[in-house]
């Protein structure tokens, strides 16, 4: 049997309810205890404000955020399970979208590759607009490419656009 191929996914890592930055930490390793994923690097956490529909809401908890790079050899509705299985260890409760969470796993990119379903969209459909997951990001791939578009170029239109919701 040949050896599966790794593949490259970003991961986008948030949580505004209980020790946040544990809980971040916690994730990640339990992350890359499995034998089918490799963290290859983890940013910084960044301190954002919530972002309900209505836009940012500084009423609600900050969130802890940050991007893991990870490779896998899980496809990526494997990976997706995988994350949701780690939310679910880490007491997530679900409110509403867009609500407040202990842990929020998104799949971003999963080597360029498109799927669009409701069950799984990738590229993650709002995170060209997320300055919350394409800053992390930045961190610790200052070049990558999100659907074509260098997230550099994405970012900058965002700062243009919205200073405060980038901070
Ligand atoms: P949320 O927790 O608000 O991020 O939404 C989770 C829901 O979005 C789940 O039902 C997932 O199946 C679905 N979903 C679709 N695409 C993605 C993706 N790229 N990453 C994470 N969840 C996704």
């Amino acid at each position: 049997m040949p050896e599966p191929v790794a593949r490259r996914a970003v991961i986008a890592l948030g949580s505004n309810l209980g020790q946040r930055h544990e809980t971040l930490d916690s994730a990640v390793a339990a992350l890359s205890e499995l034998s089918q994923i490799t963290v290859q690097a983890v940013s910084p956490v960044h301190e954002t404000v919530a972002v309900s529909l209505d836009g940012p809401d500084p009423e609600r908890p900050r969130f802890a955020n940050a991007v893991a790079v990870v490779t896998t050899t899980l496809t990526p509705e494997q990976l997706l399970a995988q994350l949701q299985r780690t939310e679910r260890e880490h007491h997530r409760v679900r409110h509403e979208r867009w609500g407040d969470r202990t842990l929020d796993l998104d799949l971003i990119d999963y080597e360029g590759e498109t799927r669009a379903s409701t069950a799984l969209t990738i590229p993650h459909p709002r995170a060209a607009e997320r300055a919350f997951v394409l800053e992390p990001w930045a961190d610790i791939e200052p070049e990558a490419v999100l659907a074509g578009t260098p997230i550099r170029q994405l970012l900058e239109k965002l700062r243009a656009q919205s200073p405060e919701e980038t901070r």
